[in-house]
């Protein structure tokens, strides 16, 4: 059975990706924020499909970081947490991301906190990429609301991760 997002996924120019519950575990309450790299726990079935696609087209990453708002999370830390997961995608091969985020307070009223779309424009507009080329994996109704405002396709991550087990290079049919 072949959807119509795996047919037109097979097109897309570029991949966003959110980040907690998609790249890495979300954190477990009563922790809300990952706030050092030391607390990471990675997806390994989402990262090693990053680091096979991004081989084939840009892969970014849209998150909303309130932590850092809160002064719970410091920017340096905030980098060295993105700088961890590229590594960790780079020891697999892959390219590092590019991380598009959103700092700010829910109450700061911004244009980037998802569900408003600016992390998607941003993403869009740094790859110059049309809002039809792109497809977004989320895992939240933030994430598919953002999707929407843009019209940019969106796929749960429980959707990919089932893909993937069937192809590992969804949604592309190359060898290792
Ligand atoms: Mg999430
Ligand atoms: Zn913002």
């Amino acid at each position: 059975m072949e959807s119509n997002i795996s047919k037109s996924f097979v097109l897309k120019k570029l991949v966003v990706l959110d980040r907690d519950g998609v790249v890495n575990v979300k954190p477990v309450p009563p922790s809300r924020y990952i706030l050092e790299k030391s607390a990471i726990k990675f997806n390994s079935d989402v990262i090693a499909w990053i680091a096979r696609i991004s081989k084939r087209l840009p892969v970014c990453v849209a998150t909303n970081q309130q932590g850092v708002g809160k002064k719970l999370l410091s920017r340096k830390n905030l980098d060295e947490i993105h700088s961890r997961i590229n590594l960790e995608i780079r020891c697999q091969g892959g390219e590092e991301l590019h991380y598009f985020v959103c700092p700010h307070l829910e109450s700061e009223n911004c244009l980037c906190r998802k569900p408003k779309p600016g992390l998607l424009i941003a993403a869009l507009d740094h790859f110059n990429v049309e809002a039809q080329d792109a497809i977004f994996v989320g895992d939240s109704e933030s994430d598919s609301r953002a999707a929407e405002v843009l019209q940019v396709d969106y796929l749960d991550v429980e959707e990919l991760r089932w893909r993937i087990k069937e192809n590992p290079n969804f949604p592309f049919n190359f060898e290792k």
